[in-house]
């Protein structure tokens, strides 16, 4: 089993468990950070999740 951890204070967020692969986002409750957790067999990995408030560039 696996706990997918805030990026930005290290809160638990949830945890994941035998997943052949999974992709969720999250938002940490304590300070807002947003992430998006990718797991792959026994690997996960978190990024930050883009901001979407700011316009594409063009
Ligand atoms: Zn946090």
């Amino acid at each position: 089993m696996r706990y997918v951890m805030c990026g930005n204070c290290g809160r638990r967020l949830c945890k994941a468990e035998s997943a052949t692969q999974a992709e969720f986002e999250i938002e940490c409750p304590k300070c807002g950070e947003a992430a998006l957790a990718i797991l792959k067999g026994n690997e996960l990995l978190i990024r930050p999740k883009p901001q979407r408030d700011k316009p594409p560039q063009q």
